[in-house]
């Protein structure tokens, strides 16, 4: 019998793995280092060689990680901070968290990432900063975001929170992971993404060694020495149990991209016959680790084809329904819709299937055929 399709398939996955981790979190316990401990050090140097980055400042979370890193920069109130309109809410959230001023932009319909004519119109001379999102798991354009930055003088935050592991090739043929083109990089270590610890999880990146310095005294309470408070920080630390399934996962991040990749390739096999689907595209200048598989349905009813999945036992999901600009926390008099063309389309088109590290020919070619019965 076919297995039941999941979303995300987190129970398989950890059964391949289960006594290593199992020892690992075992091993934390009785050795009661349960904050800072040597399980969290050791991942940090550990990301830090996988990401060919300097420093890896490990956090509580990906919300945090964008937080801590905006406030490690010293954005002041009323800065604007310009970011996708097309993303989970958390990017936005930190900046006007801060009081800073989030200013959203369109993305392109193709790769769903920032548009970058978008964010060139929307430069003022308050703009202090632009978060590009690689959403779904490729990178932004970074080459044409940094010559932006460069020109205007800004700082450049990438929210790797959904790309972990991602190339990026610039024109001259350099590589580089995501999340350590910009200034500084945030990602989240939620179960659900490719690279998922067991609870909540996140870290920054940066290549600036006074910047690294700043942001792990603001992840403890803004101490560089104990008990001396020197700037207003936070407290976000990663867990030294989280650290310890971190260090047992990260050996497989690439296999885990390659699994994600391979599904998208059989995916779109799948659906390339149909004129009523839009299959993701990878951008040339960066490598996909899918961390969602979302289609564009241009020819059909998108909304009953999610109910007619669900009732058919495939899970899926609508990322995301409503655009940032249009949500309640975050609408502003300044926004035009004729400014989000593409985001305004999108949200009533895509839909994300089941993606994950163990998913099976036999529930994918399940998936396929229910979809393309449905489209007719
Ligand atoms: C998941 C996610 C975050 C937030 O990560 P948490 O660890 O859940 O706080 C931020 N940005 C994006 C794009 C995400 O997908």
């Amino acid at each position: 019998m076919m297995k039941k399709i999941q979303m995300v398939d987190l129970q398989t996955q950890y059964a391949k793995i289960q006594p290593k981790v199992d020892k690992a979190v075992l091993n934390v316990f009785s050795s009661a280092a349960f904050i800072n401990g040597p399980e969290v050090q050791s991942f940090q140097t550990e990301l830090e060689e996988y990401l060919g980055v300097k420093h890896v400042i490990p956090c509580a979370n990906g919300t945090d990680a964008l937080q801590i890193a905006m406030m490690g920069l010293d954005l002041q109130q009323g800065d604007e901070v310009i970011t996708a309109d097309f993303t989970f809410a958390a990017t936005v959230e930190v900046i006007a968290l801060l009081k800073l001023t989030p200013v959203l932009v369109d993305v392109e319909a193709d790769s769903f990432n920032m548009d970058i004519e978008a964010l060139k119109k929307a430069i003022t001379p308050k703009t202090k900063a632009i978060v590009p999102v690689h959403l779904f798991g490729q990178c932004a354009n970074m080459e044409a975001i940094l010559e932006v930055a460069k020109a205007h003088d800004l700082y450049v935050i990438e929210d790797t929170a959904q790309a972990i592991g991602a190339d990026y090739t610039f024109a001259d043929g350099t590589k580089k992971k995501a999340g350590t083109i910009g200034n500084v990089g945030t990602t989240s270590f939620f179960p659900s993404k490719n690279l998922g610890c067991y609870g909540d999880g996140g870290a920054i990146f940066t290549n600036d060694d006074d910047l690294a310095h700043t942001l792990r005294g603001m992840v403890n309470h803004g101490m560089y020495k104990r008990y001396y408070h020197d700037v207003v920080g936070v407290n976000s630390r990663l867990d030294s149990v989280q650290a310890a399934v971190l260090r047992i996962k990260l050996p497989y991040l690439n296999e885990y991209c390659d699994a994600r990749r391979k599904a998208a390739e059989y995916y779109n096999a799948g659906f390339a016959a149909s004129d009523k689907i839009i299959t993701p595209i990878t951008s040339d200048f960066t490598t996909h680790v899918f961390h969602q598989y979302t289609l564009r349905i241009v020819d059909g009813d998108r909304n009953a084809l999610h109910q007619h999945l669900l009732d058919n036992g495939i899970p899926n999901a609508i990322y995301y329904p409503v655009p940032l600009h249009a949500q309640k926390a975050y609408a502003d008099e300044r926004y035009n819709e004729d400014d989000f063309k593409v985001t305004n389309h999108l949200i009533e088109t895509v839909i994300s299937l089941p993606m994950h590290t163990e998913l099976e020919k036999e529930q994918q070619d399940f998936i396929i055929q229910t979809v393309l019965d449905f489209l007719g």
